[in-house]
């Protein structure tokens, strides 16, 4: 079909002739209807109310022109946005790498401290604020370091750098990743804990599933935790005969209870024999 839109040949608007291939006719409706919910939202939900609005696409007479007009809108939006966010992360950025005017030193477990600023380290993390301020209010004057003892120094490198510009490498090893979790967690840095979720819940498959369910049990990540847990009983056999499944049991006995009802729920959901008795029950 010579569809007025798509079509190579689509370079004028030809009157009574125009026709609208089925993907175009989709797209646009959908493209309609994706900008209606959107300005709904930014009204709270009150739409209608400012139906009269020019740039509003609820009337029937509004069509692709106007939504052009919004996306346009929307992208010079998206990019004043990017460009606050580079000029913010630049100066953060430059801060860390640099060290300019450090007023803290931070300890991790293994490895050398890190210099880095309270007022960073207070704004991203109530709990860094609470350790902070505590020096500050009592007796002694306020100590120039404190102490992440649970973290390498690389890893508390890779906090810290977070912190600073709200960003992680694309390419972090997985154990890096859980040590973040777990801080994300302790110190109570929502932003990090979603990052870490998400690049988490991406690689679970059976070779670390069991890693992975610990951390999650660890760091409270429910999102995480329900996960690994599905992918635990999609490869049960692979994953409870393993030869990490013996010491995980030994330190995770809770979850492994939980493991093994599930997988008994999830045999007797499957086995056609129960499926019977139930159907044999109700029948009688
Ligand atoms: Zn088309």
């Amino acid at each position: 079909m010579d569809c007025c839109i798509c079509s190579p040949m689509a370079t004028m608007y030809r009157l009574p002739r125009n026709s609208v291939c089925a993907p175009c006719h989709e797209g646009a409706k959908a493209i309609i209807g994706f900008l209606n919910k959107d300005e709904e939202q930014e009204d709270g939900g009150h739409g209608s109310v400012n139906s009269h609005a020019p740039s509003k696409l609820n009337s029937s007479n509004k069509g692709m022109r106007d939504a052009w007009e919004q996306v346009k809108e929307m992208r010079d939006r998206a990019e004043e946005t990017n460009q606050r966010a580079a000029f913010l992360e630049h100066g953060f950025a430059l801060a860390w790498k640099e060290g300019i005017h450090t007023d803290i030193v931070v300890k991790p477990g293994t490895g050398a401290p890190i210099p880095a600023h309270k007022a960073i380290l207070a704004a991203r993390s109530e709990v860094f604020r609470h350790m902070l301020s505590a020096d500050e209010h009592c007796k002694a004057p306020a100590a120039d370091s404190f102490s992440l003892p649970e973290l390498s120094h690389d890893e508390l490198s890779l906090l810290l750098a977070f912190l600073y510009t709200g960003a992680l490498d694309q390419d972090l090893p997985e154990r890096h990743l859980h040590a973040l979790l777990v801080a994300a967690d302790k110190y109570d840095i929502p932003f990090l804990r979603r990052a870490c979720e998400a690049r988490l819940a991406a690689r679970v498959e059976p070779r670390n599933v069991l890693r992975t369910l610990e951390v999650a049990d660890l760091s409270s990540s429910a999102v995480l935790r329900e996960r690994a847990m599905g992918t635990v009983l999609e490869h049960a056999e692979q994953v409870v005969f393993s030869p990490e499944y013996e010491g995980f049991a030994v330190r995770n006995a809770a979850l492994c209870v939980e493991i093994t009802r599930a997988l008994l729920n999830k045999m007797s959901i499957g086995s056609p024999s129960c499926i019977d008795q139930d159907v044999y029950r109700a029948l009688a």
